[in-house]
């Protein structure tokens, strides 16, 4: 006898988890309290606007209320009202604000990684007490100015931007290209060569009230939209002496030690970025139907999200073990240099898969892939492009110097 029989209740299919291999487990519970934070604050309040911003060439400052809040400007610093936190922490902090928006976590990196770094690696005390305090507190957002119009991957010995001392005072000369946060931001971390020893030394300027400081807004940008890159021009502007990094060599290797870290951090944010083309990849690959069946569920569209996820925990695992170096004392220039050349060249295909998964939906900005595909450009060469990288890496293994 035929007995009637409740619906099959649709097949609970896993959520996509692109920490496969539990890397945020390794945090204390009170640092993995505030990775979930800022997780929850990129969900909700940056997911839902960041598209329509992206398309606009817009920064979201409705945002920067809230991002304030989760009081992480500073992370990983410690003293002068900077949150603190392990390298793994900073790192994972990176990791979530690029799973949602690269864009955003370029915007935390220039005023955190690069700005705020700055004046902590190479800043006097008396500099640190003074600055990093409002940093830390949002009050005044920070930008690095090194990359010129025509030096970019030379910038090492190239700069032409000029510092001449006049008594108590710089006086500074020059351009700077693609300088985040610059058209609006409050200080510039400036690079200039000190034309008495031809030295490169850090400056602090005040960009809204510094004579002869300007910036245009550098517009039409296919990749990290959000994110307002400017042209800084300096003619004849004059910077207190109090404003010269002074805690430093007073030398590149200033600029240099900043950047170790940032490359760093570089490789956290594109494999953050990878999460998120996978993640959303995959809720498509579950979702969409062919031929009467997820796509999902074919052999070929399988075989792409496996290698996704395999490229993102090779880039997650080099980042881990980066990081216990870091906190050693131990990480290299070469090291530094492989992770962000690495990461970024395996993010490449990551977005370029997730993409394919999505087929034509794959070029829309509201299907939340295409903006992970034009942003992970801009990475692949900024913070020294993957050529530069693996040339650092090409000098430290062979013993020989190919740059010029
Ligand atoms: C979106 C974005 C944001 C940025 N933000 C900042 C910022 O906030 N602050 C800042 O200071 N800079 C910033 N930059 C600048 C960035 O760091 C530079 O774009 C980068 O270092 C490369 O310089 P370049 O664009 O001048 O390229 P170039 O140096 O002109 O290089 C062009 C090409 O030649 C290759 N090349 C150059 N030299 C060699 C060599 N010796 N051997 C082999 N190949 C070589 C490069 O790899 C590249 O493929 C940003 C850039 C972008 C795109």
């Amino acid at each position: 006898m035929a007995t009637a029989t409740a619906p099959k209740p649709a097949k609970q299919l896993p959520l996509p988890n692109s920490d496969f291999f539990q890397f945020a487990e390794m945090l204390p519970d009170q640092e993995l309290a505030i990775v979930k934070k800022v997780r929850a604050f990129m969900e909700t309040k940056v997911a839902p606007i960041i598209n329509k911003h992206w398309v606009e060439d817009s920064f979201p400052f409705e945002l920067l209320p809230s991002y304030k809040e989760l009081g992480i400007a500073g992370v990983g610093m410690n003293g002068y009202g900077c949150p603190g936190g392990s390298p793994l922490m900073v790192g994972l902090v990176a990791l979530e604000i690029a799973r949602t928006d690269v864009s955003f976590c370029t915007f935390h990196g220039v005023h955190t990684g690069l700005a705020m770094s700055s004046i902590y690696l190479a800043g006097t005390e008396e500099q640190k007490q003074k600055w990093l305090p409002p940093m830390a507190r949002m009050e005044k957002i920070g930008c690095f100015a090194l990359t010129e119009p025509l030096v970019g991957s030379g910038a090492g010995g190239g700069l032409t931007t000029t510092a001449k001392r006049d008594g108590d005072t710089w006086i500074l000369n020059g351009k700077k290209r693609w300088i985040g946060n610059a058209p609006w931001c409050d200080i510039s971390i400036v690079w200039a060569r000190d034309v008495a020893d031809n030295q490169v030394k850090g400056f602090i300027v005040a960009n809204k009230t510094t004579p002869g400081f300007s910036v245009e807004k550098i517009q039409n940008k296919l990749a990290l939209k959000v994110v307002q890159n400017g042209q800084i021009t300096m003619t004849d502007c004059r910077v207190p002496d109090a404003n010269r990094l002074q805690g430093g060599k007073g030398t590149f290797r200033d600029a240099a030690l900043v950047l170790r870290g940032t490359r760093h951090g570089v490789g956290w944010e594109i494999t953050g970025a990878q999460m998120g083309a996978y993640e959303n990849a995959l809720k498509y690959a579950q979702e969409r139907l062919q031929f009467g069946k997820p796509i999902g569920s074919f052999q070929l569209i399988q075989e792409l999200l496996a290698k996704m996820l395999a490229n993102i925990v090779a880039c997650q695992g080099m980042l881990v073990r980066s990081v216990q170096l870091e906190t050693e004392g131990k990480l290299t220039d070469a090291q530094a240099a492989i992770v962000k050349a690495f990461s970024t060249a395996k993010a490449r295909e990551t977005v370029a898969w997730a993409r394919e998964v999505l087929g034509g939906n794959g070029i829309l900005v509201d299907y939340n892939v295409a903006r992970f595909f034009a942003d992970t450009e801009a990475i692949y060469s900024y913070e020294g492009t993957y050529q530069i990288q693996n040339l650092i890496v090409g000098k430290a293994i062979t013993g020989l110097s190919a740059f010029v």
